[in-house]
C-alpha cells in the first residue's frame, strides 16, 4: 500500500506542482478564509474574503467590528448571517482563550494540544483544524475533506462505508495515520484539485486520469456505490 501511496503522490505533484489553494499563513486569516468557502465557489469566497479584509485590515478591527457590520461586507456572497455569527463567536473565543484576536500561541503548541484547541472552538471539526495546521502552521497533518475521501476510497486505499458527506473522525484519524508525513501536504492539495476537476462526484473523467493506471476502478473492482457509476 505504502508504494501505491508513494506513486499516486509523485504523479500529482508531478502533474499539480503542490495546487496553490491560496490558503493563508496566518493561522486565524486562514479560518476565517475557512469560514469564507463554506458553500460558496472559489471565484465567491475568495472575493469575500478579500472584502472583508480590506474593510477590516487587522483581526483587532474586525474584532471590534459589529456583526451587522460583518454581515453588510459579506452580503453579495451570501449566508451572511450564519458567516458574520460564525466570525464572531470565533473571535469571541479566541479573546477568551489568548487575550487577543491571534492563534499565534498555538504555534508553540504540539501537534495534539494544537488540534484540541481549535476542536474547542465552536463550529471547528477536524478538518478544519487539521487545515489550519496544515496550511498555516506548517503541521505534517492529513485534512480529508471530500475529494480526498472521494479520492482514497475509489483508489481503494480505504473501504467504502458511509455516504460521502458523512466522514467520521476515526475515518480521518485512519487515512492520516496511513499517509507517510512527508506526503500528507502535497497529498492533500493535489488530491483536492484533483477531486474537484477530474476525479469529480459525477462522471469523473477517468479516460484523461494520470492516475487511472493506479485506480481499481478501471478494472471493474468493486470500488463505490452506484453514485460513483460514470454515466
Ligand atoms: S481513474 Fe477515474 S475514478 Fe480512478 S482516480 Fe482517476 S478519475 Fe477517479
Amino acid at each position: 500500500m505504502n508504494s501505491r501511496i508513494f506513486i499516486v503522490a509523485e504523479k500529482l505533484k508531478e502533474e499539480y506542482k503542490d495546487f496553490n489553494h491560496k490558503n493563508k499563513v496566518n493561522p486565524l486569516d486562514e479560518l476565517i478564509f475557512i469560514i469564507c468557502s463554506i458553500k460558496r465557489s472559489e471565484s465567491r469566497y475568495l472575493l469575500a474574503f478579500q472584502d472583508l479584509k480590506r474593510a477590516f485590515p487587522s483581526h483587532q478591527s474586525l474584532s471590534e467590528a459589529s456583526l451587522s457590520r460583518i454581515k453588510r461586507v459579506l452580503a453579495p456572497y451570501g449566508l451572511q448571517n450564519e458567516k458574520a455569527l460564525a466570525i464572531k463567536e470565533l473571535l469571541r473565543s479566541i479573546i477568551k482563550a489568548f487575550g487577543k484576536p491571534t492563534l499565534s500561541p498555538l504555534r508553540k503548541m504540539g501537534d495534539r494540544e494544537c488540534e484540541a484547541f481549535l476542536l474547542s472552538l465552536r463550529g471547528v471539526g477536524r478538518k478544519v483544524a487539521r487545515c489550519v495546521m496544515m496550511y498555516s502552521l506548517g503541521r505534517a497533518v492529513f485534512p480529508v475533506d471530500s475529494n480526498c475521501w472521494r479520492l482514497c476510497h475509489r483508489l481503494g486505499w480505504i473501504h467504502w462505508r458511509h455516504k460521502v458527506d458523512v466522514i467520521s473522525s476515526k475515518d480521518m484519524d485512519l487515512l492520516q495515520a496511513m499517509m507517510p508525513e512527508q506526503l500528507r501536504a502535497s497529498l492533500h492539495l493535489n488530491m483536492v484539485f484533483h477531486g474537484r476537476n477530474v476525479c469529480t462526484v459525477r462522471n469523473p473523467k477517468c479516460c484523461i486520469c494520470i492516475i487511472e493506471k493506479h485506480c481499481p476502478r478501471i478494472f471493474g473492482h468493486n470500488v463505490g456505490t452506484r453514485q460513483y457509476k460514470s454515466g
